[in-house]
């Protein structure tokens, strides 16, 4: 349906209507106004571009938060939901079941973290495991891991399944998949075995970085400083997306459907809308993690182990004995923020 919209009268065809209806019947420039034609129609077919939201460290990252406080949980979660829903994004979110405990807070506060938790399946998103704690598998061991990942579950298939649905997603934190191969493969086996399919990333837009200084920004009511970060922010999501379509590209000799990864923080609740702006206007259309995971790019070969975090667009790269293209940073006066947080 999008492709078909995207085949909509636009200026530039009415302009050139208006001078095919102007132009003489000569033959040439007929050709000529044809030949035009046809490049708009094979550019609208290029810029097809599909893209799969994902939301992790839910119910949220604490640090990303301007107060890391039930309200404040609360509040971020309304506005996040209301954007993600407003831009029409269907967005699957990775849960850390620890994190509805808070130190200090009693259990009326866990009931409202977790009630703040449910909102998303409420606003019929779905929810995945993305471990209990937020462990490493690649700086711990196998058995640690898979204690993780079932102590990750209880809630978090309770919601789904309150809604009719089925725990079905993982995602790694850190992206940490194994530090050597056999490890690797062993945990993958054991996410198989319970019934998890992997949810890879192929954008990573660091959002963390950002976020840490934003919510500390507006926590002090610097305005100024957080609106800068946003804009940054946004441009840094743009250019992310562009590596990922230039690595695709170069690797495969075709774009692929990406994974974006993002995390449910206030710097995205306060402006997912418009980062759901600039990426549909590099030519994307939203769709679900399991239509993203139709794409054959995810069946390649993947042998990457080690104690690094990469997207699977590298994972496919180094695999290939390709040298990875080199992902560039936020610009230094993020870092120096983010360093001195
Ligand atoms: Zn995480």
């Amino acid at each position: 349906m999008q492709r078909h919209r995207q085949r909509q009268i636009t200026p530039v065809l009415i302009l050139m209507m208006i001078g095919l209806a102007l132009a003489t019947l000569a033959e040439r420039k007929l050709a000529v106004v044809a030949a035009a034609v046809a490049a708009v129609d094979a550019s609208l077919d290029a810029a097809d571009k599909a893209v799969a939201i994902t939301i992790d460290d839910l119910p949220a990252p604490g640090g990303g938060l301007v107060q890391n406080t039930v309200a404040g949980l609360r509040e971020n979660t309304e506005k996040l939901l209301a954007a993600c829903r407003k831009a029409g994004v269907p967005v699957v979110g990775f849960v850390n079941e620890s994190k509805l405990v808070v130190k200090g807070e009693s259990d009326a506060d866990r009931a409202a973290r977790e009630a703040a938790l449910k909102l998303w399946t409420d606003n019929g998103f779905e929810l995945g495991n993305h471990t209990f704690t937020h462990g490493s598998l690649s700086n711990g061991t196998l058995e640690a891991f898979k204690k993780d990942v079932i102590d990750g579950e209880p809630v978090t298939r309770r919601l789904m399944q309150e809604k009719g649905g089925t725990l079905r997603y993982f995602r790694h934190p850190f992206l940490h998949v194994g530090a050597n191969l056999d490890i690797r493969r062993a945990s993958e086996a054991f996410l198989a075995e319970r019934g998890y399919t992997i949810a890879p990333v192929t954008v990573d837009a660091k959002d963390y970085i950002y976020a840490s200084v934003y919510a500390t920004a507006v926590r002090k009511g610097d305005q100024e400083l957080a609106a800068k970060l946003a804009a940054d922010y946004l441009r840094y999501n743009d250019d992310r997306f562009a590596f990922a379509e230039e690595t695709a590209t170069r690797l495969l000799g075709r774009d692929i459907n990406h994974i974006l990864l993002m995390h449910a923080n206030a710097i995205n609740a306060d402006h997912f809308g418009a980062l759901a702006a600039v990426i549909k206007k590099r030519g994307y259309r939203f769709i679900t993690l399991e239509e993203a995971l139709t794409d054959d790019a995810y069946k390649l070969p993947d042998t990457y182990a080690g104690t690094w975090g990469h997207t699977w667009l590298r994972h496919w790269e180094q695999t290939a004995g390709k040298t990875p293209a080199e992902s560039t940073d936020p610009p230094d006066w993020v870092m120096k923020l983010y360093a001195a947080r």
